[in-house]
């Protein structure tokens, strides 16, 4: 086992795979920018090193840094976390190459998912269901318009290196495709330094349904069941939850077998997530993220298993600490990301917290980075903290959340738990009646 791992992260995720690595009787260093001094995850770690100013790029993105972290406190494992180098293969194979392990899949599988249009590829080799679309990327308009053509309008335009909802574009008519094409490559460009596109079906009504994986890297592979992920504003998770509403036991082993066989034969090792969008009894795959993913305590809370604690083990070499079999759904659990934003307008917030107040009880995990009196930085995402519920079944979890929500008390900034408290009583939200879309037709007609 590793003897000391350095988290290569911030907030509440820093905190998170903190806490594994006390679990495991691991030591921790904590990495941190000027603007983080005050941080949780500063305090909470056995050592800690600054490693740069505010602006991500020269800290957390800042592999120098961290190399030079690593080497002044003799950390042996890195642990990145979620965003900033989590999908960096660069920096799995830098780290590699000075003996450091990297906490999380090959340095080839994150390469091969890090791009879109090789990652569908590879997913249908392995026999995993796609959206239509273009077999791979698009150079012109003319092929464009001959593969829309063919798959029926509308199309969605994507970006190969996309990420985050950014570079993609509907197109309704042959008209808007050449307009669709352009900004969509535009976007992709300035935001991932590849203007690299492809075309997919677009999806009138799906509902976003991912799968937990966890690989040993030698062909030993399982699955921990879904999170339903459809409650998204601007192609982002806002409210997630497992099992899914829409889906049956049936169904559930069906998809859960296919996509552990996939990761067996590509001898995945880690953690990781096979995104699909569901429609009509059908489930289409539109991409993998080789990383733990904010909403995993999903699956820790109706799985009872810990995550983090099995990355760290299986990055240290060893197998996955139960097979498919001991995996069993136990009720249900919900997920709300609480964000440092207005909840109407969803202007950011950023600012010192008054008063914090969290709630607590049977069934409610809090994982959050904030105390009272911490000064919200404006230099990073806006997430205060996940509210993470769980029930014996759906019903239980959603009374639970919405007492939760009622207990929950972050003064002095704005947050969109009115937002929760809102979506919680809502009758389509209680029928778990939702898709893709749900949440802006619901925000733009007042709420
Ligand atoms: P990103 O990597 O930018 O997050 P994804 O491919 O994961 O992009 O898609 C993000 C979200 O965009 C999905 O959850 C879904 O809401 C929407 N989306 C993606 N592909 C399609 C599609 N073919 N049809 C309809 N909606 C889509």
């Amino acid at each position: 086992m590793f003897d000391k791992i350095l988290i290569a992260n911030r907030g509440e995720i820093a905190l998170r795979v903190l806490r594994a690595a006390k679990e495991l009787g691991i030591a921790t260093v904590a990495v941190h920018s000027t603007a983080d001094a005050d941080a949780m995850h500063v305090r909470l770690a056995d050592e800690s090193v600054c490693i740069g100013p505010p602006a991500a790029r020269d800290s957390y993105l800042n592999i120098p840094a961290l190399l030079a972290a690593c080497e002044i406190t003799g950390a042996d494992a890195v642990h990145p976390g979620y965003g900033f180098l989590s999908e960096n293969a660069r920096f799995a194979e830098i780290l590699e190459s000075h003996n450091i392990h990297f906490i999380g899949p090959k340095a080839e599988h994150i390469r091969l998912m890090g791009d879109k249009i090789e990652a569908k590829r590879t997913a249908r080799r392995l026999g995993i269901p796609c959206v239509p679309g273009s077999d791979g990327g698009i150079t012109d308009d003319d092929e464009a318009m001959r593969v829309a053509a063919d798959i029926g309008y509308p199309v969605l335009v994507k970006a190969a290196a996309g990420g985050g909802g950014r570079g993609m574009k509907v197109a309704r008519s042959e008209a808007d495709l050449v307009n669709a094409l352009q900004t969509a490559r535009t976007e992709a460009k300035a935001a991932f330094g590849d203007d690299a596109v492809y075309l997919e079906k677009y999806l009138e009504q799906p509902r976003h349904i991912e799968l937990q994986v966890l690989g040993d890297g030698r062909g030993g592979a399982v699955h921990l069941f879904e999170r339903d992920c459809s409650l998204q504003r601007r192609h982002q998770k806002v409210w997630e939850e497992g099992p899914s509403p829409a889906l049956n036991a049936d169904m559930r082993a069906r998809i859960g077998g296919t996509v552990a066989r996939a990761m067996q034969e590509l001898q995945y090792a880690g953690a990781g997530t096979i995104e699909f969008l569901y429609e009509n009894g059908e489930f289409y795959f539109i991409e993998m993220n080789t990383r733990i993913q904010v909403e995993h305590p999903v699956t820790e809370m109706i799985t009872g298993i810990d995550l983090v604690n099995e990355q760290i083990r299986i990055a240290a070499g060893a197998p996955i600490s139960f097979g498919q079999d001991d995996v069993s759904l136990n009720g249900h659990a919900i997920e709300c990301r609480i964000n440092a934003e207005h909840a109407a307008t969803f202007r950011p917030s950023p600012g010192r917290i008054a008063y914090y107040h969290p709630p607590g009880g049977l069934g409610v995990r809090v994982d959050s980075a904030v105390y009272q009196g911490y000064m919200i930085p404006p230099n990073y995402d806006s997430l205060v903290g996940k509210l993470i519920v769980h029930g014996r079944n759906r019903n239980e979890c959603l009374m639970r959340l919405r007492r939760a929500l009622d207990e929950f008390v972050v003064d002095g900034i704005d947050t969109t738990l009115p937002l929760f408290r809102t979506l919680v009583r809502n009758q389509d939200i209680q029928n778990g009646d939702y898709d893709i879309h749900w949440l802006e037709k619901f925000l733009s007609t007042g709420g």
